[in-house]
Formats: C-alpha cells, structure tokens, sequence
C-alpha cells in the first residue's frame, strides 16, 4: 500500500495508541532499514531496544526459519527443549535459579509483581505486600505495571489503580529507607531509567539498597527489560553496577525482535511459584526461544558484546564532544549503547528533523533524545548520527540568531 493510503488506513482501523512518524518501513539490513520510498535511515531505534543484532542478522534469520518450520507453538502442557535450553542459558550466566518466561516486558513485571507478593505472604504473612518503585520509571502498560510505573501520564484516567504501591525519588537512599516498613515486600527498579529520560542508578545508591533489602528480607527486584542482553555493554547491567538482584525481568532484546520476556529469580524466591499459580499460553513457546537462544548464541561468543562496549565509549564520547559544541545539549547520560542527551529544545523537533536526513532516533519525555542502535552499529553509523546532530543544531542556533535581529 502507498504509504498516504496506509496512513488512512491506519487512522481508520486501528486504535490510536500512538504517535507514529509518517514513514512506512518495509525492509531492514543490519543497522539500517528502508521505506517504501526507498530512503535509507541509520537505525538508532533498535525497534525500542529490541533489534539487538540488527535487522537480517543471519544466525537469528536462520533459527526462526528452521523453528518455523519443525514446530513454532505447542503450549506449555508438554516439554519443548528450546525453552530450557534458553532458561539454562539464562541462569548459567546470571545470578539466577529459575526462570519463568512470557511476552513481553509488562508481563515479565507481571511476574515478578506477583512472586514477590507470594513470596512475602508465605514468609511473611498477608500484612507484607507493599512494593516501592521509582519515580519517572516505567514498566509497562497493564494496570499493575502502570501502577508500578511512577509516572502519572501513563496512570490517568485508569484509576482504581492496583493498591501496594509506593514510589520513592530515584537514586535517593534517605528518601526510599523512609518509606520501608513492615508493609514492604519488595523493591523494583531500572538499573538505567530509560523510557524516563536515560539515568543510570548510582553503585553507592545500589549498595545500600542491596544491603537494606538483605537485612530485612525485601526483595531487590531489577527490571532489565531495557538494560538487560548487552545494551549496556556487559550482558545484564547489574553486572558493572556491582549489585545482584533476587529478581530480574528481561524482554526487549532477548528475542532479537521476536516477542518474549522472561522472569528470572533465585531459588528461595522462585519456589514459591507451584504448578497452577502462574501462567502464559504463548509464554516460552518454540518460536520466541530459538530466537532467544540464536541472541544468546551470539552475544556469548563475544565479540558482539566487545564490539558493543567499544561502540558505547565511541558514542558517549561523540555525544559529550557534541555538547561543548552546541549549549543546546544540557547533558549526556548513559550506559553502553543506552546513551541519551537533555536538550535546550523540544525533542520531538529534532526527531524529525533527524527523519528527514536519514536518521532514525527517539525521543524520551521533551527533551530527552534517546540513542539504542543495534549493538552491531558501527563507527561509521555513529559518525553519522554524530554528523547529523550537529547540523541539526547548528542551524537551529543560526534561525534562533536570525529571530533575534
Ligand atoms: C519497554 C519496557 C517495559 C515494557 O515492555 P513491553 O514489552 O512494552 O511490555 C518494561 N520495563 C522497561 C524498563 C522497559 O524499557
């Protein structure tokens, strides 16, 4: 279809959840992807940090195919080996016992929502269901994950909201101890806020809350969603930040763009899921974990992960050399290949603007713009995400200047 008849098209058949850029992407190869017209765009969306190794990656292109074809979905009545042979890769390179898989990263919150409630009930008794969350976090969209998420947009107009939540400001230790109490089961949190604007929890912050939780037998629960398969240059970030959760939730770039997200947990927490007590009809299926598994395949081998740990100083670094160029960058925050910079501006302005020379990036919140390529993106590709800006802001400053004479 044209792109302007799809455009009608969609106005008219599908629900309007989203503000959608007016293009219509119909092909992608490693870190770029193609409209329909034809335009070439460096790729620094990632489908919101989810195409992990790109678009077309062969070993990932070629494990769905064979999938496919032997069985893609069978439901979790019976064994299917895909699935624990990704549940043990998982737990063999991570802090965790056991994992529960599902599709997406408010389900795997989901998850871990109702294990640490469980898991308190049983320890603890029925007066323990209280979880703290961070303010300007996010972790999903069904109504407990809204409610976990401690943001108002996403929260209004869907109240009552799901009751045992508090919210503590992010990376602040005295704030969030005065908010423990018998009540608290659990504690949830981004390792790197990203949807909320690119913070980055700090170690002596993490530290404490580790020995808080360990103290008093709350759960340090982590939401990799984002951060977690390598984003930030090691596997999953707690691993640089020096702190071990009880409980972690993966999703976005597990699959490599094939929907799945995955609970992980250590064994005194995980046991208190018996048969009957969770459950996902697609969850762990087949098809989504031979893809998890080609992902892990090739970020254990390593170079990918090298290469993405280099590819995070390399950007990092453009970006801060772009800020002592442009006063419009206020701030460049991040971690591996998540990196983000506060602007002057309005950050939807530059979104396009960076559409219209070929540049695909994301906008968190006004004025945060987002950077989460493949970890396959290249020096070259960042040189022209790098060259891109600065032009952009070059000639904001330059209209700016002429609005003023
Ligand atoms: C994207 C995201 C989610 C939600 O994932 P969905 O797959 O959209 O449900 C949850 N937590 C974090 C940290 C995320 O970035």
């Amino acid at each position: 279809m044209p792109t302007e008849e799809l455009k009608h098209a969609a106005a008219q058949y599908l629900m309007q959840t989203y503000a959608r850029q007016p293009i219509s992407i119909i092909r992608g190869r490693g870190s770029k992807v193609y409209d329909l017209e034809g335009r070439e765009y460096v790729d620094f969306v990632g489908g919101i940090a989810v195409n992990l190794l790109g678009h077309g990656h062969p070993d990932l292109v070629q494990a769905i195919q064979r999938q496919a074809a032997q069985l893609i979905h069978v439901s979790n009545l019976y064994y299917t080996d895909p699935q624990v042979r990704l549940a043990q890769t998982l737990v063999d390179h991570s802090f965790a016992d056991r994992v529960f898989f599902c599709n997406s990263g408010a389900e795997a919150n989901e998850a871990a929502i109702k294990l640490a409630r469980r898991y308190a009930h049983e320890k603890h008794g029925a007066g323990r269901f209280e979880i703290i969350t961070m303010k300007n976090s996010f972790h999903g969209r069904t109504l407990a994950t809204i409610t976990a998420t401690g943001q108002e947009k996403v929260q209004k107009g869907f109240d009552p909201l799901v009751p045992g939540f508090v919210y503590a400001p992010f990376n602040d230790f005295a704030a969030l101890e005065r908010l423990v109490s018998d009540k608290t089961a659990a504690i949830l949190l981004e390792p790197v806020q990203g949807e909320g604007g690119v913070h980055v929890a700090d170690q002596t912050y993490l530290k404490n809350l580790r020995d808080l939780c360990a103290s008093r037998d709350i759960l340090l629960m982590f939401d990799e969603v984002q951060t977690g398969m390598g984003r930030t240059g090691t596997l999953f970030a707690y691993e640089q930040l020096g702190v071990e959760p009880d409980v972690m939730t993966l999703a976005k770039g597990l699959g490599g763009g094939v929907p799945i997200g995955a609970c992980l947990a250590r064994e005194s927490v995980a046991a208190v899921f018996t048969a009957g007590t969770h459950a996902s009809t697609f969850g762990g299926n087949p098809l989504a974990c031979a893809a998890g598994l080609a992902v892990c395949r090739v970020l254990l081998e390593g170079r990918v992960l090298d290469h993405a740990r280099q590819m995070g100083a390399y950007l990092a670094k453009g970006l801060t050399d772009c800020k002592e160029r442009h006063r419009v960058v206020r701030e460049v925050r991040g971690l591996g290949l998540l990196q983000g910079i506060e602007l002057d501006l309005d950050a939807k302005a530059v979104v396009a603007d960076c559409l219209a020379r070929g540049v695909l990036v994301n906008a968190t919140g006004e004025r945060v713009l987002r950077f989460v390529p493949p970890l396959i993106i290249t020096q070259q590709e960042i040189d022209k995400l790098l060259d891109t800006l600065s032009s952009i802001f070059t000639q904001r400053a330059v209209s700016e200047k002429d609005a003023h004479h």
